[in-house]
């Protein structure tokens, strides 16, 4: 068995970054950028004011002044004149301030009679005015990879890109494999079950900004496994999901050898997991996840997200961890690093007491999957642990 750090190295090894594309930024979210991005302009433009009052000279900022106001700027509509000392320009947020102001008087602070103010006893520091480049300038970058986030695009836009080069969406093939599986919706019979882990895997490739393709499930015969590889032409990555194992009926890994995978199968030391295909197939990328339900969404998480973020230029780097405070006593752990469904509940993280890899409803309940290392020791309430977020 070799462990997930190696797995996981080896799956590296397959995949590579893909080329990309040029997209509206209104697309964007969530993308991975893959050009630096260059501010085409000083944000904010201009001084600005961050408040709605009066602007002065400093020098007439004294409690008791009386100003004289000879105009008005608002957001978009700059007062044109220059302010002189003994003068106010009534001012809005996000205008331009005027030319010889140097300082904003906050509207509370100020007794207007008909066009002259007279200042409060208790004026403020602040000059309440924002200086042009003091959020972004000219030439500042955001740096790609990233993927992007929605401040990002916020930023983007301010920066006034309206397209920009993100990776191409890593279009993935979904094979489910089984006699017993059909699609929800459709009616079982008794000795059926539904395909859970294709739709699964299909919101989490969605969630990692993928393209998936859900091909239908394709029956334990070499014929019909042959027909489901042959629906996953053009894929960049066909994830298999079961039949992967050793049983008569296991026959992914026999159909792919045939059809030209020049096949690694593994047995990760993991907990759920352990066995685990790979390999290509001319220029698509194949992975074979284990059946059971828990299993197959766990290596989707250790395993296929981390090879879609190197596909899409990210770092190859294994599913970000953090940690927390375990919330219980364990006993010593096992041989095989255990991902355990758990909850997290004010930085404290408690792992279900079954971890049973078939029961997705524990899965779906979990925050956070608690990573045990092989043959860890005893654990007492309080230690500090590994998670992966779900
Ligand atoms: P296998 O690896 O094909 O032996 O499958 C292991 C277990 O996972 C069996 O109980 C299968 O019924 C179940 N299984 C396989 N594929 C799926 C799927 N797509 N959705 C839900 N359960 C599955
Ligand atoms: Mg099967």
């Amino acid at each position: 068995m070799i462990t997930v750090t190696e797995a996981l190295d080896q799956l590296f090894a397959l995949v590579s970054p893909l080329d990309h594309e040029i997209i509206p930024l209104s697309e964007a979210g969530g993308r991975v950028l893959a050009q630096n991005a260059v501010a085409r302009r000083d944000q904010p433009p201009f001084d600005g004011s961050a408040m709605d009052g009066y602007a002065v000279c400093e020098a007439d900022a004294v409690p008791g002044t009386v100003l004289q106001v000879i105009g008005e700027a608002a957001a978009g509509h700059r007062f044109e004149g220059q302010l002189k000392q003994g003068q106010a320009v009534r001012i809005f947020t996000g205008a331009p301030v005027p030319k010889g102001a140097d300082r904003v008087v906050i509207q509370e602070d100020v007794a207007r009679t008909g066009d002259q103010i007279t200042l409060g006893d208790r004026l403020d520091e602040k000059t309440h005015i924002r200086p042009s480049g003091s959020d972004f300038k000219v030439g500042d970058t955001l740096k790609a990879p990233r993927r992007l986030s929605p401040s990002d695009v916020a930023l983007l836009a301010s920066m006034n890109i309206a397209e920009v080069a993100v990776a191409r969406k890593p279009r993935v093939a979904l094979l489910s494999t089984g006699d017993e599986l059909v699609m929800p919706g459709e009616s079982p019979s008794p000795d059926q079950i539904i395909a859970s882990n294709t739709f699964g895997l299909k919101a989490l490739l969605d969630a990692l900004g993928a393209e998936p393709r859900v091909l239908p499930i394709a029956r334990d015969t070499r014929s019909s496994l042959r027909m489901g590889f042959e629906l996953a032409e053009g894929a960049d990555l066909i994830v298999t999901i079961g039949g992967a194992s050793v049983g008569d009926h296991d026959l992914v890994g026999d159909v792919a050898a045939e059809l030209g995978m020049n096949r690694a199968f593994y047995k990760v030391a993991m907990r759920p997991g352990k066995p685990l295909m790979a390999g290509q197939m001319g220029d698509t990328v194949m992975l074979g996840l284990p059946g059971n339900p828990v299993s197959a969404m766990v290596c989707g998480h250790i395993f296929m997200a981390p090879m879609i973020r190197v596909m899409q230029g990210l770092p190859a780097v294994p599913a970000p961890r953090g940690t927390a405070q375990l919330g219980i006593d364990l006993p010593k752990g096992g041989p095989r690093e255990h991902y355990m469904r758990a909850s997290l509940n004010d930085g404290e993280i408690i792992p279900e007491s079954r971890q049973d890899s078939s029961l997705l409803s524990l899965l779906a309940h979990a925050d956070a999957l608690m990573v045990r290392p092989a043959d860890d020791g005893p654990r007492q309430k309080g230690d500090l642990v590994d998670f992966i977020a779900l």
